[in-house]
């Protein structure tokens, strides 16, 4: 049964005067009309098992309140090739694939600009705080490789997002947040209509774009005055618990992991110094990222008054260090479980706080991923799995097979412009300078490509476009990333357990982005507003969250939305 229909039976049982004493009661007397709050929780990279994996670790009120108290989808995979943050927080919002939200990537070369060009960025809107959008401090950010432009917006994502749809549907009168440490986080879940702020590394302090505000709101300037990065000036990422607790406690030290600028690659970690270089980078990569994200998201939540009226409200979170701490770490490390332990924490502070504030009961809690996370090659070749490596693309140009198709195409310089992932870029000016066909290129490239080493996949936009492809699971969601606009000339897929050891310029443990089941498998829970507790392992999708919210609500789905509303949420 749905909120709707449950509030019409008790209608018709309670008298008005005896619903108005229950709901003077509290907030969690008694569930109103519809929720007064939807609350959509992201956790970058959280592979569907891992909540379940780290059991051991996890305390009450947090993961065990959503897996135990709630609707908990343990077959969920996203269908499109190219894993990565926005496109996957993009389609959680949309409801939809790349395709037709259009991010296809992190980055992508922007061929009109003559560029790279960076997700969200939009040179209209510059962030309120000058130098902010900018990480000058590491080079652990997709936009070190994309042209520094100053200014984010949600401009390039060209369907309707469930949060805009609300705003539709109740006459702008909802209010449409969504905070995260990583601007895309934030920016993909507030969708057009609603409003972002995220975490920045240059001043260690949350900032937002012009596109949003003309001037931070007062309890912003507030909130990073109060400079609450800096408490952990001096302090490590320690261990919650005996190290004996962990799956992983005598495994901490391992050579794959990485050490960036002094942080160990054992507990404790040690931030540095509030006027270190790295101070605030290495909170992101530590659970302090998420503290962070929760202590602002609470401040909003009060300051702006979310959930308070019958007007249902959406706060979209996305907390990003489990994605940090796997790249550096691992999936099966001391580091990604001690993070479980402590995201777990953090969310049973937001449940209770939000629980104090609005009531469960009156709150629609869902919780997912914009992608899973796979096993650095280094743990699986230390369980006998001797195929997983890491493949170098910088060789890509120089194989003896390419430098063939160059003699044979007459090319002396480059043919292969670059490699960002998924996409291969050709050479276009060379191959329109020589009169040959971009597309006889792409495809004889593309050949070459699929006879590497590690290589599972090449396959060129034209033929994406033009040839009647085979129909398997992989070719499918390869077409699912695929924007004529957007793609680069050659998509390339690499066997599974075979990875680009190269995260943004930084060498890591490991790199999420495949169109394999590590990468493509998240969680699915829907908690909160009077759900059952149920277990469902029927295959589904994360596109199936936007269409089920819309559903849920009463609203129209968001404009490209493929998913299919869930019918254990929706009815009783
Ligand atoms: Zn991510």
């Amino acid at each position: 049964m749905s909120a709707t229909k449950s509030i019409s039976v008790l209608k018709r049982s309670f008298s008005i005067s005896v619903l108005a004493a229950l709901m003077a009661a509290g907030p969690n007397a008694l569930a109103s009309e519809q929720p007064k709050l939807i609350l959509q929780i992201t956790v970058d990279a959280l592979r569907g098992d891992l909540p379940g994996r780290f059991d051991n670790v996890l305390g009450e009120g947090g993961f065990r309140y959503l897996m135990n108290d709630g609707i908990h989808y343990t077959n969920a995979h996203y269908q499109h090739a190219n894993t990565e943050t926005i496109v996957g927080h993009a389609s959680l919002a949309t409801g939809t694939v790349p395709a037709a939200h259009g991010m296809v990537g992190n980055v992508w070369f922007d061929r009109e600009l003559g560029r790279l060009a960076y997700n969200i960025e939009d040179s209209a809107y510059h962030l309120l705080t000058v130098g902010a959008d900018v990480d000058q401090k590491t080079e652990i950010d997709p936009t070190q490789r994309a042209a520094k432009v100053d200014g984010r917006s949600p401009n390039n994502m060209l369907t309707s997002t469930f949060s805009d749809e609300m705003a539709v549907h109740f006459a702008g009168r909802s209010k449409i947040f969504a905070v995260s440490v990583k601007d895309r986080g934030a920016v993909s879940l507030a969708g057009h209509a609603g409003k972002a702020f995220w975490f920045s590394k240059a001043g260690g302090e949350f900032v937002t774009s012009s596109y949003y505000y003309d001037q931070y709101p007062e309890w912003v300037n507030k909130w990073n005055a109060r400079d609450p990065a800096s408490s952990y000036s001096g302090k490590s990422w320690e261990l919650l618990h005996q190290p004996s607790k962990y799956m992983f406690g005598d495994a901490d030290d391992r050579e794959y992991e990485t050490d960036l600028a002094g942080f160990g690659r054992v507990f404790p970690h040690a931030y540095g110094e509030a006027d270190d270089k790295y101070f605030t980078t290495k909170l992101t990569l530590s659970p302090a990222g998420d503290e962070l994200t929760l202590d602002f998201a609470k401040t909003l939540l009060d300051e702006e008054q979310l959930g308070q009226d019958d007007v249902p409200d959406f706060l979209a979170i996305s907390f990003s260090s489990t994605d940090y701490v796997g790249h550096m770490f691992g999936a099966s490390s001391l580091e990604i479980e001690d993070n479980m332990a402590r995201l777990d924490r953090t969310l049973a502070d937001l449940f209770a706080y939000v629980d104090q504030k609005v009531g469960l009961a009156n709150t629609l809690i869902v919780l997912s991923a914009d992608h899973g996370q796979p096993d650095a090659p280094g743990y699986l070749n230390s369980l006998g799995i001797d195929r997983a490596h890491y493949f170098d693309t910088d060789t890509l140009d120089r194989t003896p097979a390419i430098e063939a198709l160059k003699k044979q195409f007459g090319f002396g310089e480059e043919l292969i412009e670059a490699y960002f992932q998924p996409y291969v870029y050709l050479n276009r000016e060379l191959i329109s300078e020589k009169g040959l066909d971009q597309a006889s290129v792409e495809n004889a490239v593309a050949e070459e490509l699929r006879k590497f080493k590690g290589v599972a996949e090449a396959v060129s936009s034209t033929a994406l476009r033009t040839a009647s492809l085979p129909d398997t699971v992989l070719m499918r969601s390869i077409l699912r990333n695929f924007h004529p606009k957007r793609s680069g000339d050659i998509y390339l897929v690499f066997e599974p357990d075979v990875f680009i050891n190269d995260f943004d310029g930084l060498i890591v443990a490991s790199t999420h982005g495949s169109p394999w089941r590590y990468d493509t498998y998240v969680p699915v829970i829907f908690a909160g507003a009077g759900l059952p507790a149920m277990k469902v392992s029927r295959a589904v999708t994360p596109y199936d969250i936007a269409a089920t919210l819309a559903n849920y609500l009463g609203t129209k789905p968001p404009s490209g939305a493929i998913g299919t509303p869930l019918a254990e949420v929706l009815e009783k």
